[in-house]
């Protein structure tokens, strides 16, 4: 790293004094630009969060120049892909130059270099190298991610060990060839990827929905394929059919987009209630797989095939509900609203008013108990609420004041498995 304060604050001057000039006299016949831009390749910016970086491409270091930018920021700070594709190689190890590193190829056929990735314990500089705090969980050589999609959590490993933590990102062109990343990280689109649903599939492993439309697959969960929407796109929820063959996905304006198994059980039942308005908001497969329901933001339940009638809540232009669930036997469903107020019907537990956070938008998730009466609702900061028969959870995950996650599933053994809204997965 090397930071020069000087050098930037006389280029934000120059680059004021242009727009100014430009501003000031629309005719003049030339307006000499303010620097001379190098080359740019069209990025989302790498980390998620505020980061401080200058142009020091080539700059010296020991025995080569620099082939990147170092992009300043705070340790665990979340490192996203800079362009949907696959990453093609990961350094687990911290030793080395690079450290924890890692490569994404983008669908560009551009390279994208993340390198001094973490490598101490929260809260120290311990160097211990944990496994879950290098990258996301679920990262791998192979994975496949979206643009914005969080990768790795930013550190010091490698040569970095004595210096502030930062990502040194590197832009290579389809034959290899660095660039200055400068250019294009200036000119990056700011982009994360929403985490929606994590879902468990009960064959092994289990599945995160981005709002992209993305289906990962963790665990080796079986993909069966899944809608893309692009960035800022409509992906809203998911469910697994109960064979684990299969799987729905439903998007934001009510469109059903049916996978494997799903397409024999529940092609023929499907609805689209509600084209062109952004207000579904949930999912949920009954327990036998010949039936489902969708919850959209105002409380209204379309249930089809087998599943039960749902809760009569209902807050026509309000969209604060949040979440679906079945009970084990199918035969009645929960409504969570944001408040943590919990909605029933049919055989599902009753608990009038538990769990109400009035007036304050943060609960997320209902999952029914797997077997008996009962549930667990997710809050934003991760905390767990149990109710009847729903299992405890075996590790907590609370982050007071951070309202970080998105989803919640049960994954079997007290551990449940949850989303963050970057996409980020976790088992708890
Ligand atoms: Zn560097």
């Amino acid at each position: 790293m090397r930071i020069s304060p000087l050098s930037s604050r006389l280029l934000r001057r120059a680059a004021t004094a242009a727009l100014a000039a430009s501003v000031l006299a629309p005719f003049a016949g030339h307006v000499a630009p303010a620097m001379a831009a190098g080359e740019s390749h069209p990025i989302v910016f790498p980390v998620d969060g505020p980061v401080r970086y200058t142009d020091d491409f080539g700059a010296p270091r020991v025995g080569h120049p620099h082939m990147g930018n170092d992009l300043m920021g705070t340790k665990l700070e979340r490192e996203v892909a800079a362009s949907d594709g696959v990453i093609s190689w990961v350094q687990d190890g911290s030793s080395g130059n690079g450290g924890v590193m890692l490569k994404l190829q983008g669908d560009d056929g551009w390279w994208y270099y993340y390198i001094h990735i973490n490598n101490d314990t929260p809260g120290t500089d311990d160097g211990a190298n944990p496994a879950q705090w290098r990258f996301a969980p679920g990262i791998q050589a192979g994975s496949r991610v979206s643009a914005g999609q969080f990768i790795a959590y930013m550190g010091d490993s490698g040569d970095a060990e004595t210096t502030a933590p930062h990502l040194h990102f590197e832009v290579h062109r389809p034959d290899g060839t660095a660039i200055d990343p400068y250019w294009s990280l200036q000119a990056a689109r700011h982009l994360t990827v929403t985490g929606r649903t994590v879902a468990v599939n009960p064959l092994g492993g289990y599945y995160v929905l981005t709002s992209d439309g993305t289906v990962h697959s963790i665990g080796g969960a079986t993909n069966y394929g899944y809608p893309s929407f692009g960035s800022g796109g409509a992906g809203r929820a998911m469910a697994v059919m109960p064979d684990g063959k299969g799987y729905a996905v439903v998007d934001s304006l009510g469109g059903m987009h049916l996978y494997g198994s799903a397409v024999a059980a529940l092609g023929n039942i499907i609805t689209t209630p509600y084209l062109g308005v952004d207000i579904v908001r949930a999912i949920a497969i009954t327990p036998s797989g010949k039936g489902y329901g969708v919850l959209d933001g105002f409380g209204r339940t379309f249930m089809a095939g087998d599943a039960p009638s749902g809760p009569t809540a209902r807050w026509m232009g309000w969209d604060i509900a949040r979440s679906l669930a079945f009970t084990a036997t199918g035969k009645g469903a929960y409504v969570l609203d944001g408040f943590g107020g919990v909605h029933t019907s049919g055989d599902a537990f009753v608990t009038p008013n538990y769990s109400y956070w009035l007036n304050w938008d943060i609960a997320r998730t209902i999952v029914a108990a797997p077997t008996g009466d009962g549930y667990a609702v997710l809050d934003g900061f991760g905390g767990i609420h149990i109710r009847g028969t729903a299992v405890n959870p075996t590790v907590g995950g609370s982050w007071v004041g951070f309202d970080r996650w998105a989803g919640m599933a049960y994954a079997g053994n007290g551990h449940y498995l949850m989303v963050d809204k970057l996409g980020g997965s976790a088992r708890f």
